[in-house]
């Protein structure tokens, strides 16, 4: 298998998603091959090869600055045809999505999206994605090459199992219609903490927190837990939290090791964001609440009583 795996860079870093699927390939194949587009991406080579590729493409433009797809495409399509990669994967993004499927339309290629594992079956590559709201695994593969896969945000996490990669330039040739679109504004939510993507531990409030202000609760225990605070649908659309935050069918997947839900129905639309969590604690006052059939522990109570206690606990224990 020669395998290429394209690595997205954030604010000076790879991205954690692209690193994990990095780390997933190089399990399956001895010669792994990255690839970093961007500008002044050059120096992030050497953590990719610790990451697991031998071989390390860099495409740094001022061209590939603004992160727009097809400027990307453009390089990737003649770098997978020069280097006959046999098999492209992405870890998934708003960005990684759009590369991927114009990948797949300039080179005729098959795509299949949101798997959650890979493996080689009598040299053959299966992915897995989940199906009906997660609650089936279905295999799927590929009928032609180049293999295109674009794995679910937060499947694996990253490891350094590589060395020193032989870093090689790729020229930057784009074409008259992928310098059409170009980026007027970028503006960065202010934030604090890890993302709900990269997070270890999530706190997730819904509309049992009864008013916006209240979010204020839910923050406070994932401060105290170094995490990240997510939402449902009910409270992003009653304009309580922003829906960058969502989880769920219409928002992101998310699979932290830890995963507190505070006055979360457990609707199926939330619960195919999140299911694939670590543990799932869930505080709702109504015993008989869905969230609690797939919650490792289940606190009957209310929030407004338990958060602050439970967020008093934890700064206890850990001195803050
Ligand atoms: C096509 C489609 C896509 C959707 N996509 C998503 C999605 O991406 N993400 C998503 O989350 N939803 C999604 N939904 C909506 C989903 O069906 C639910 O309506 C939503 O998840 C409910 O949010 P909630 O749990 O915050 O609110 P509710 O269902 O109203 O639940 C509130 C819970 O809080 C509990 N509660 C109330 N007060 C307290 C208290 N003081 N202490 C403790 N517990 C309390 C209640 O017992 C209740 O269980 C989608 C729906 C559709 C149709």
């Amino acid at each position: 298998m020669a395998t290429l795996v394209y690595v997205e860079d954030h604010e000076g870093e790879p991205v954690k998603g692209s690193l994990g699927v990095l780390g997933k390939a190089a399990e399956l194949s001895d010669e792994v091959a990255a690839v970093l587009l961007g500008s002044e991406v050059e120096a992030l080579a050497e953590t990719v090869g610790r990451h697991g590729a031998k071989r390390v493409f860099v495409a740094d433009d001022p061209a590939l600055e603004a992160p727009l797809p097809q400027p990307r495409v453009d390089v990737l399509a003649k770098l997978v045809e020069s280097e006959g990669f046999d098999t492209v994967l992405f870890g998934a993004s708003v960005l990684a999505a759009d590369v991927a499927s114009g990948l797949a339309a300039r080179l005729d290629a098959g795509l299949n999206w949101d798997l959650v594992d890979l493996e080689l079956r009598d040299g053959k590559l299966v992915g897995k994605r989940p199906e009906l709201g997660d609650s089936v695994i279905a295999e799927v593969g590929w009928t032609s090459e180049p293999r295109l896969a674009l794995i679910r945000s937060g499947t694996f996490e990253p490891a350094e199992s590589g060395g020193s990669p032989e870093v090689l330039r790729v020229d930057v040739e784009l074409e008259d219609f992928s310098t059409k679109a170009v980026m007027i504004e970028q503006a960065h939510e202010e934030s604090q903490g890890p993302s709900i993507e990269d997070a270890d531990v999530i706190v997730a409030g819904g509309r049992g927190l009864g008013q916006a202000e209240n979010f204020a609760l839910v923050e406070g225990l994932a401060k105290a837990l170094g995490g990240a605070v997510a939402a449902t649908r009910a409270v992003v659309d009653a304009g309580w939290y922003p829906y960058a935050t969502q989880v769920g069918q219409a928002g992101k997947t998310v699979s932290p090791k830890l995963y507190i839900a505070c006055g979360i129905s457990g609707a199926i639309q939330h619960k195919v964001g999140m299911q694939g969590s670590g543990t799932i604690v869930a505080i709702n006052k109504d015993p008989n609440a869905p969230i609690f059939e797939y919650s490792d522990l289940a606190v009957v109570g209310d929030i407004h009583e338990i958060v602050p206690k439970l967020t008093d606990l934890v700064q206890q224990r850990r001195g803050s």
